[in-house]
């Protein structure tokens, strides 16, 4: 008899189809990853890059089209002092190739038959693998009522903008709530401050609705949000985290 372990992930080749810019600081890779089998919302992948003279680095990217989708794509944020992500968001470009491994992980992912209300809470760059939930809900015509409260530092850093606002306005049951940080517009009547226990007791329903709550950005963010859904009464087996780095803000 053969025994049956679990699957062994292996690198493969993708090759980049597409860069589209999101921000000025952050663009989506379109990939074409022959072979791929599929993932769930929330999934991430491991990007491997290897200099000319051998060395390595790794990074998790979050896949941010939604399952049904036939390409696969990341958004990469570029931090200026980072190794990785510099090159993925300025050097890579439409026929290069980088190696990928995946889909990881099976704990932060959401599938419309999983239900809600979903309330998405996201920093940064943190709203990709939100943003394939929210994807995955519109494709495949979910009505669970989503509220994504995303955090960016200004207006023109808010990721996926006008795809939010398309996507809020075609789905009375879908909600896109920002707030900014650092810098707002004129006029701005949103939020203006970090996420804290009284905005999520604004927007993340209440403990009795329990809803299914995702929680994704830097470390910091998540765990004062994590520890304040808790606080505010929520289900703590309802809230799912996940953190993308050590600093961040
Ligand atoms: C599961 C998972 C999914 C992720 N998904 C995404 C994604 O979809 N999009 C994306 O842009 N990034 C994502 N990240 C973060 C990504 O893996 C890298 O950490 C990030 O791109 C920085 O890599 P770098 O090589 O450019 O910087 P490094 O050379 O590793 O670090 C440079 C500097 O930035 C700091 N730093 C490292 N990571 C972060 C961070 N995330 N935020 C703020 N400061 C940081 C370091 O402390 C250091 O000072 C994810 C991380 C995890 C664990």
């Amino acid at each position: 008899m053969v025994a049956v372990g679990p699957r062994k992930l292996l690198w493969r080749l993708a090759e980049v189809v597409d860069v589209v810019p999101e921000t000025p600081r952050t663009k989506s890779l379109v990939l074409d990853a022959p072979g791929w089998e599929g993932h769930r919302a929330g999934q991430h992948v491991d990007v491997r890059l290897t200099a000319e003279d051998g060395y390595q680095a790794q990074r998790s990217y979050s896949i941010a089209s939604a399952p049904e989708e036939e390409r696969l794509v990341l958004t990469v944020d570029r931090l200026d002092d980072g190794e990785v992500s510099p090159y993925l968001t300025d050097v890579l470009t439409v026929g290069d190739r980088l190696e990928l491994r995946g889909p990881i992980g099976g704990y932060f992912v959401w599938d419309a038959a999983d239900g809600g209300p979903l309330v998405l809470v996201a920093g940064g760059s943190g709203v990709v693998p939100l943003m394939a939930m929210i994807r995955h809900r519109a494709a495949v015509g979910s009505d669970v009522p989503t509220r994504l409260l995303y955090s960016s530092r200004s207006y023109e850093e808010i990721i996926y903008r006008e795809e939010l606002e398309d996507f809020a306005a075609r789905d009375g049951s879908l909600e896109a709530i920002h707030t900014l940080t650092r810098s707002a517009p004129k006029g701005w009547d949103g939020y203006d401050r970090r996420i804290d226990a009284r905005m999520l007791s604004e927007v993340a329903w209440t403990p009795e609705e329990r809803p299914l709550a995702f929680v994704c950005g830097p470390t910091p963010l998540v765990e004062e949000v994590g520890t304040a859904l808790v606080g505010l009464g929520h289900d703590p087996g309802r809230v799912k985290t996940e953190r993308f780095g050590a600093t961040g803000g």
